[in-house]
């Protein structure tokens, strides 16, 4: 008899339009995703080949990368954010597809509406033009990061050119201690396997500890599949993500509800499904983790010490050399007590509401350090809306960090929020490459909210633990 089948096998077959002579699949694409910075020239060609969008409807588009946190007041201050938003504006008007502006009220981080409007659906394909597309696995979905040129192939025919990853599904056994989140998991994660350890693969995430997770967790860890070199990941879809989905602004009603659901249940992976790979990963034994490098696998529990370079496998020594050169740190010392500049809180991995609540149960322990600067972005204005409904920005407030606007901020600083100089960020984002947040010489060190707030209130790294 042949084995059950894996959810990315059954979504795959299910949207694959046919077998190209490439070996490639040509895939369609039930959800496309776009933003102001890879889709102007994605149109451009569309215009320049005479070719209307195949299925504006299921194009949507949001503002974030470049959108101030300060003032979004229009005209935007930078000419060019002002310019990349009206181009936008026009070319979703020009093709009938619909735009979360700020003044919608609906705007935020594309990988962050996407799933708390209902959007993000089990059982589809999703791509849109960001790295961190992957997000949207946490529902159940293959969802893949694109190029400007893919960007114009899903417009002009909703379909893309694919290869089928394999599946290596990562059970993490035990339950997760206090003070640890789905950000540390899925850094150790990528610690264990590599940041290219998933090329090639489609990460299923399974085990006792991702059961738990609500889905705004499962979303943080899907989102950093990317960084360990997998093309997508993903979590089967159980009733924690119906629950999440009823009634949300673009889920189905009445009897299409009933119908999706019994789609839904059907497309998780088979209880004897085959894997390329099966790993395992103790969830008893994980603490908060840190960055200290320069990609998101050199990290540490906060306990612990820094690698030493010699003790290191041959090949590997000179690009750990090169981080501790880059970051100014050095071998075997604790990463705990690591002098901070800056701290953010934000992006699609960690801009929800219930990282909010997390960093916000910190802040509420002390005021921010002098001279730490400090930026507590929402991912959306959604999440902005019920964070004020809670109280959140005065708790913020109060205890001194600054409190923004919705969008992707100090991530990847396509906007006024930079790093100046050498400044070390505690950041809750997801890249913590050379240069990443605005400054050539800036150093990101990666953590979860609560962690980035323990550090803000201490003005170094602080095991939040500790203060909790
Ligand atoms: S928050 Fe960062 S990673 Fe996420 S979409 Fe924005 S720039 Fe990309």
């Amino acid at each position: 008899m042949a084995p059950g089948r894996t959810l990315l096998d059954k979504v795959w077959d299910a949207h694959s339009v046919r077998e190209l002579p490439s070996g490639q699949t040509q895939l369609f694409i039930g959800l496309h995703l776009i933003h102001e910075v890879t889709s102007p020239q994605a149109f451009a060609m569309l215009r320049e080949l005479g070719l209307p969008v195949r299925f504006p409807a299921r194009t949507f588009a949001t503002v974030d990368h470049i959108i101030p946190t300060g003032s979004q007041k229009r005209p935007l201050a930078d000419s060019l954010a002002e310019e990349m938003l009206v181009a936008l504006e026009q070319n979703t008007r020009d093709h009938g597809i619909r735009l979360f502006d700020p003044e919608s009220g609906k705007q935020g981080i594309v990988h962050v509406i996407g799933p708390e409007m209902g959007l993000t659906q089990p059982g589809t394909t999703i791509a849109c033009g960001d790295s961190h597309t992957s997000t949207h696995g946490a529902f159940g979905a293959v969802a893949f990061g694109i190029g400007t040129s893919q960007v114009r192939d899903v417009l002009a025919t909703q379909c893309l050119a694919m290869a089928r990853p394999k599946v290596r599904r990562i059970e993490v056994t035990g339950k997760l201690a206090a003070g640890v989140y789905a950000k540390d998991v899925i850094l150790a994660i990528i610690r264990a396997l590599g940041v290219k350890g998933g090329v090639g693969y489609a990460y299923e995430y399974a085990g006792p500890v991702i059961d738990a997770m609500t889905l705004e967790e499962r979303l943080t860890v899907c989102n950093m599949s990317i960084e360990g070199g997998a093309r997508c990941g993903y979590v089967n879809p159980d009733e924690a993500t119906i629950e999440y989905l009823r009634g949300r602004e673009h889920s189905p009603e009445g009897a299409a509800w009933d119908r999706a659901v019994a789609h839904w249940r059907n497309v998780a992976s088979d209880p004897d499904a085959a894997y390329a790979d099966v790993v395992q990963l103790d969830g008893n034994s994980l603490g908060p983790s840190v960055t200290w490098g320069i990609n998101p696998g050199q990290s540490v529990a906060v306990d612990e010490k820094l690698p030493s370079v010699t003790s290191a496998p041959e090949e590997g020594r000179a690009q750990l050399a090169e981080a501790f050169d880059y970051m100014g740190l050095r071998p075997g010392e604790p990463i705990a007590g690591t002098p901070i500049d800056v701290a953010f809180i934000g992006s699609c991995t960690n801009g929800r509401i219930s990282d909010l609540r997390e960093a916000a149960r910190v802040a509420r322990t002390g005021q921010v350090a002098p001279g730490v600067r400090t930026l507590v972005v929402p991912g959306s204005q959604a999440v902005a809306r019920q964070a004020e409904a809670e109280g959140l920005p005065e708790v913020f407030r109060s205890a001194g960090f600054d409190w923004r606007e919705a969008g992707c901020s100090m991530c990847l600083a396509m906007n006024p929020d930079k790093l100046v100089g050498r400044e070390v960020c505690a950041s809750s984002s997801n890249r913590n490459f050379k240069g990443r947040q605005g400054s050539p010489t800036g150093r990101t060190l990666l953590m979860s909210p609560a962690m980035v707030a323990a550090a803000a209130l201490k003005g170094k790294v602080t095991d939040v633990r500790e203060v909790l």
